[in-house]
């Protein structure tokens, strides 16, 4: 049976407010209704996170360590349940969720040590008579907000940090993907009541949350839009923010490649197709210089044209559909906008599968105009345009030329071009030659308009803690530059 109750305060609970109907992209049909929370229970689970959070923040760190862990493990006892389910709200091919549900308990397991291991530093003090400390603190109250594309996954990514950092959380799936998040309630039910808070709904639900004065951090993955709206709202009352935006990843292919350019085609594609293209981190221009283009492009066409497209559920698809039927109409918006603008598709380009479903064709596209959307802003579907370019030079230019710096892809083994990349590509990742591998101990986010802070790494882990110096002096001598000043005072060293 699907669990459609929230969890606020340690108890489950069917909501009170409208219901949601949650849809299955591939047959269509409504999967489940979920009630969603009312006002009184949006203010509830606040109010439960507010009153659990000194416990949970003077909890010693090895035991949150182990009840950490122990989410870890009741979610890798459930992964078939929770893959399953995944794949009926969202689509993703049934392997890819599988991979979720291990990444997030890695991701659990990763924060648990993480969170017993750093609480600040000591800094050299002033005076020998005096210990300076840096403590690391929990902010208290965190709000997770996250999308559709990797549900469960990017909860972790906050959830997993805050809990290890001694916050309690309030957290709001999407109002696509609902169901998996409130799966999870059993995963929490040895913590503390109040620590973790499952609420269901769409933005303005996330709204009440995040303008909530008792939330004293928002960590949002999202888009651009919906992410300056958070930060507007959190600006006004100086709450702590992190964001994860969109993206829109480059991917250069370099000369050097060539002998082995099927295998940079494949890299590409699969960067450019996973999820049916709706990650935040999809390849979705590709800059390919001019001596390889053509063998590139035969390679990239070749190996699209062999991915089955099909049901989710079964194990010999690797892409499913999109999300939604709004977001399948969006992204052939933008094809047909290029196409209008002088763009040849030369494989997709449609409607994919056979039936039912919200699909959309793993497509390739040449001959885009710079200034399409398609090369400017953000597709989120299997969409890859190639681009031929004459220098690394013009490649580097136009990988730094939108309002996005998420990720950054780039195919070569010369340690020149390697270096140049590094240095010039402004992205908050880049990867070389293994398209979009993350990496729980590397700090994961966007630079430009991609986002605002950091998630994954020592990194993720302090975006969830305050920061507090404590100076303390064990000497009660007086100072020499207190008053009164006509005895010929100094100031303090270090001033
Ligand atoms: P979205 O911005 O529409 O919604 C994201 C979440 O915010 C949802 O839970 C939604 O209900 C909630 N929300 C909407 N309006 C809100 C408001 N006013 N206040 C508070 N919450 C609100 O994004 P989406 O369509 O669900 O997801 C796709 C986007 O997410 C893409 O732009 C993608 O690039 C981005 N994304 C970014 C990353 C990253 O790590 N940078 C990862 C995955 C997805």
């Amino acid at each position: 049976m699907i669990a459609t109750e929230l969890l606020i305060g340690g108890k489950p609970v069917p909501g009170e407010g409208d219901p949601l109907v949650v849809e299955n992209p591939y047959t269509e049909s409504e999967l489940a209704t979920v009630a969603l929370p009312s006002p009184e229970q949006v203010d509830a689970a606040v109010a439960a996170a507010r009153d659990a959070a000194k416990g949970w923040a003077t909890t010693p760190a090895i035991e949150r360590c182990e009840l950490l862990h122990e989410v870890a493990a009741r979610m890798r006892a459930r992964t078939d349940e929770l893959a399953e389910l995944m794949t009926k709200e969202g689509g993703k091919p049934l392997v890819e969720n599988s991979d979720e549900v291990g990444w997030t308990a890695a991701a659990f397991d990763y924060y648990a040590e993480m969170g017993r291991n750093f609480a600040g530093r000591v800094i050299p003090s002033i005076e020998s008579t005096q210990l300076s400390l840096v403590l690391k603190e929990p902010m208290g109250v965190v709000a997770c907000i996250v999308p559709w594309n990797y549900p469960l996954l990017l909860l972790s990514w906050k959830l997993a940090p805050a809990l290890a950092a001694g916050n309690t959380v309030v957290a709001k799936p999407s109002e696509l993907t609902p169901l998996s998040t409130l799966a999870l309630a059993e995963c929490f039910e040895h913590l503390p009541p109040g620590v973790v808070n499952l609420l269901a709904g769409d933005g303005r639900i996330g709204e009440a949350i995040v303008s909530d004065d008792r939330v004293d951090c928002v960590a949002f993955t999202g888009s651009v839009e919906t992410g300056k709206k958070i930060a507007h709202i959190c600006a006004d009352r100086v709450a702590r923010i992190n964001l994860e935006l969109g993206g829109k990843d480059p991917f250069i292919v370099c000369p050097d490649v060539a002998p082995a350019i099927d295998v940079a085609a494949r890299g590409g594609a699969w960067a450019a197709f996973l999820n049916a293209g709706q990650v935040c981190t999809s390849a979705e221009r590709f800059y390919v210089l001019e001596p390889v283009f053509d063998d590139y492009l035969q390679a990239f066409v070749d190996y699209t044209n062999s991915l089955v497209v099909g049901d989710p559920l079964d194990a010999n698809t690797d892409i499913g559909p999109l999300v939604s039927a709004r977001q399948r109409d969006r992204v052939a918006a933008q094809v047909d906008a290029a196409v209008a603008a002088g763009a040849d598709v030369v494989t997709g380009g449609g409607p994919g599968g056979n039936g039912t479903g919200y699909f959309y064709a793993p497509t390739v596209v040449t001959g885009a105009p710079a200034e399409t959307d398609l090369l400017r802003e953000e597709t989120f579907g299997p969409v890859a345009p190639l681009v031929r370019v004459k220098s690394l030079d013009e490649a580097i230019e136009l990988a730094n030329s939108t309002r996005f710096g998420l990720g950054a892809n780039v195919y070569t083994k010369d340690l020149d071009t390697i270096l140049r990349c590094m240095r010039e590509i402004k992205a908050g990742t880049l990867w070389f030659n293994d398209p979009l591998t993350d990496n729980d101990a590397g700090p994961f986010g966007g630079m430009k308009q991609s986002g605002f802070g950091r998630e994954l790494g020592q990194e993720g882990l302090e975006a969830f803690q305050e920061t507090k110096h404590v100076h303390l002096e064990t000497s009660l001598a007086p100072k020499e530059w207190w008053y009164p000043y006509g005895g010929g005072s100094s100031q303090p060293k270090g001033a």
